[in-house]
């Protein structure tokens, strides 16, 4: 009947389209049923056969997960120093590097490249940044247990002997099935950090020919503080996979990031009390996400006159009249009002917009400043600094507008949870001056800032740009690409 027909939209409403698994507690994670209440919903819907592979991908990490059978199975054979093909677990652990949303992109590239090689994802069990999240798998944890045999994962670098590169260099492996017998290594390292385009031989990891190789390794652990999905759609042993998972390219990290990551409890609560105290009466909300890098050559004037250049003239907000008091108010019902989110590490912006509004708009629209913290530093292993962080994410997701600034992924990832393409603000690292000032994005995908530079058949430097179906330039990292 009809009511059995709206629960079951409704309950598919929460589950993002059965983007999420039915199986999981809703107490230990708000988040997970009350976002769809607050972002819009998603315009786009998960492919039937992505929500297949999520739930196979679920079934798979329970059975795999840590401290089961197969696990310490696993465990043990990573001990021999040599890879079996005799195991039904392989794994694949992503360890952190960068702020809160450089590590949110990896992470998710890391899940889809275990969603493809048949992998299970454990997160390294050192950091301080899985706490902010719900667990994602049903009946089991995506965090690496702490008596995992080997330690310092973080310390793994360019120059680690188990990297992939250094393995390739040195012919430890060759890509020759015939002469693996009893020689691969049980673990490998996958060093994909920005730092990885000087060295061809990491950058292999961007070469089909790889991917046989490191499907017979049982252990792999991965760092990257860079965007590297795009990277998997140009490798032709995915294509098929991917095509299916994802008619639409550019609302993959939309819908990875939605599944992979629900802000725990305490963000939550976080976001909800500043939602509701300030944000949730207005009838608009334009969020306005400001990161400035130590290299912008911008002074904190220059960069709110380039805020107010993009927004006015793209009529995001609304002109100033002349006058200095709010005199010329319509009926602020039917303009509506306008709630501004101004997301910045530094107060300074949320002051100057604020006094811009203290005169009247040309329209006699109403409009409110908010800023819900200023922490004028970036802060590594703060558990309330990155609380804040993620809450002020999650602000920005239930934005109706969008200005987010070039280079930032915590920009991406904002706009990537509303699901809403923004305006960006562009930097140079060359001038004061930007034209325009500001360019609306035309796919969400966020950007790869470093692609890999090379030719797979030579194995050198390709001398041309990545080109591609799939791939275009990002519109604010001109060496960057993007999903389409
Ligand atoms: P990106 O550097 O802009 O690409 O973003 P990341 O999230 O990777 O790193 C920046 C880090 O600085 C964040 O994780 C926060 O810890 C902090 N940060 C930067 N901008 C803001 C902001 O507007 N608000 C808050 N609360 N923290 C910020």
């Amino acid at each position: 009947g009809v009511s059995n027909q709206s629960t079951t939209s409704r309950s598919e409403d929460m589950l993002l389209g059965s983007l999420l698994s039915p199986d999981l507690d809703e107490h230990s994670c708000m988040s997970r049923y009350q976002s769809g209440l607050y972002r819009k919903t998603s315009p786009h819907n998960p492919s039937t056969y992505l929500v297949s592979k999520l739930r196979n991908y679920e079934a798979l990490h329970k059975r795999c997960g840590p401290n089961t059978l197969l696990y310490n199975k696993s465990v043990e054979q990573l001990r021999t120093n040599h890879s079996t093909d005799q195991l039904e677990c392989n794994y694949v652990i992503w360890t952190p590097l960068g702020g809160l949303g450089n590590r949110m992109l990896t992470l998710a590239s890391t899940f889809l490249y275990a969603l493809l090689t048949g992998r299970v994802l454990l997160v390294d069990h050192a950091t301080d940044f899985v706490d902010l999240f719900c667990e994602p798998f049903p009946g089991s944890s995506w965090v690496l247990p702490s008596n995992f045999p080997i330690e310092s994962l973080n310390s793994f670098d360019v120059d680690s002997k188990m990297s992939y590169g250094y393995l390739m260099k040195h012919n430890l492996i060759s890509e020759d099935p015939k002469t693996w017998s009893e020689m691969l290594p049980s673990f490998v390292y996958v060093h994909l950090e920005s730092t990885y385009i000087w060295d061809m031989y990491h950058q292999l990891f961007f070469c089909d020919d790889s991917h046989f190789v490191l499907s017979k390794i049982n252990w792999l652990l991965l760092k990257s503080d860079n965007y590297f999905l795009p990277g998997l759609f140009m490798l032709s042993t995915f294509e098929n996979e991917l095509s299916r998972m994802f008619p639409s390219r550019e609302t993959v990290f939309h819908h990875l990031s939605r599944y992979l990551f629900q802000p725990g409890n305490s963000v939550w609560e976080l976001a909800m009390k500043y939602y509701h105290s300030y944000v949730a009466m207005a009838n608009q909300t334009v969020g306005i996400q400001i990161r400035d890098f130590p290299w912008s050559l911008m002074s904190k004037e220059d960069r709110f006159n380039q805020i107010m250049d993009c927004t006015l003239k793209e009529n995001i907000l609304p002109h100033v009249t002349q006058h200095s008091r709010k005199t010329t108010y319509l009926n602020t019902d039917e303009m509506g009002s306008k709630a501004i989110l101004v997301i910045s590490l530094y107060k300074d912006y949320y002051d100057r917009m604020k006094s811009y509004y203290a005169r009247s708009t040309h329209v006699g629209q109403h409009v409110n400043v908010y800023q819900p913290s200023h922490e004028e530093a970036q802060q590594l292993k703060n558990q309330s600094h990155n609380e804040k962080a993620l809450a002020e994410i999650v602000l920005l997701s239930f934005s109706d507008v969008l200005v987010t600034s070039a280079w930032s992924t915590f920009g991406y990832v904002s706009y990537n949870f509303a699901g809403v393409k923004p305006w960006i603000l562009l930097s140079s690292k060359v001038s004061k001056e930007v034209h325009p000032p500001c360019r609306r994005v035309t796919t969400m995908d966020p950007c790869f800032h470093t692609p890999p530079s090379i030719n797979c058949k030579t194995k050198r430097r390709s001398k041309t740009k990545l080109t591609g179906a799939h791939i275009k330039q990002c519109e604010d990292v001109e060496e960057g690409i993007k999903l389409v």
